[in-house]
């Protein structure tokens, strides 16, 4: 469960607040959608909960840890829990589809034997075990994208975060990423998509919380982009 408790975020003292008072609860396996024009806080809400920075006033609580009590030792095991997904990929162009994904599970120590099996399983769920043997620059933005997600959930992490995912494909393939989403949220994983993608908030109709100036405009379930 993670918990927003009347946190707020002052990024420069003589500046205005990037987050204001924000109380907000998401339940385990929930799918919420963060809507906002940009400059709105949801990248700053998104950093709050990699714990890349810590709310200026309010408690920030992620599965029971408070956020920020992180440090040295126990920062990397608690981002570990958590999957990130970008606009723009984020995939080593000089690995292979194959190892980009299982470079993610050598980091963390696994035998190469259940590297292998996951990853194949891994591949099969976005439905692209063809490609394994491909460099992403061979690969279309939405395939990309698949094996970005691939990549992301590949240690099982209980938190999902997309940062605009769908930011730099056409409609088609947005709908195909999103219902993956929609498919690891099923599996149990929290997903949390920030985007200014109005079609795919439209059909999803997930919970959307909308955030202007910092602060909550809006949480609403089978909510709408608006
Ligand atoms: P969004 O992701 O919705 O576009 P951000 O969270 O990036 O919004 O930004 C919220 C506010 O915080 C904006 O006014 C932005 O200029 C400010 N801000 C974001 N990052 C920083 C930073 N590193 N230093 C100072 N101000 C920042
Ligand atoms: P089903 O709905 O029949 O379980 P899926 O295509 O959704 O099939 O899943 C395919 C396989 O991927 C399953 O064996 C499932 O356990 C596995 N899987 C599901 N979620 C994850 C995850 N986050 N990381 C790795 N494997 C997963």
């Amino acid at each position: 469960m993670i918990v927003f408790n009347d946190v707020s975020k002052i990024y420069d003292k003589k500046k205005s607040y990037a987050l204001k008072n924000i109380n907000i609860t998401i339940d385990d396996s929930e799918f919420v959608f963060l809507i906002g024009s940009s400059g709105a806080g949801k990248s700053t809400l998104i950093k709050l909960l990699q714990s890349e920075i810590t709310p200026t006033s309010g408690n920030l609580t992620v599965n029971g840890i408070n956020t920020s009590t992180l440090s040295g030792r126990t920062l990397p095991k608690y981002r570990r829990k958590i999957g990130m997904i970008f606009q723009d990929f984020r995939l080593l162009n000089n690995k292979t589809v194959y190892e980009n994904i299982a470079f993610a599970m050598e980091i963390l120590g696994s035998p190469s034997k259940v590297i292998k099996k996951d990853v194949k399983q891994v591949l099969e769920l976005v439905g692209l075990e063809n490609k394994e043997k491909s460099y992403p620059n061979e690969l279309s933005g939405g395939e990309q994208q698949r094996i970005s997600i691939a990549r992301a959930i590949i240690n099982r992490p209980s938190l999902l975060i997309a940062d605009e995912p769908t930011g730099n494909l056409d409609a088609k393939n947005s709908m195909q990423i999103i219902n993956l989403l929609d498919a690891i949220n099923s599996h149990g994983t929290t997903v949390i998509v920030a985007t200014h993608d109005k079609e795919i908030v439209n059909k999803m109709e997930k919970r959307v919380i909308k955030i202007e100036n910092g602060e909550i405009l809006s949480d609403i379930q089978k909510g709408k982009y608006i």
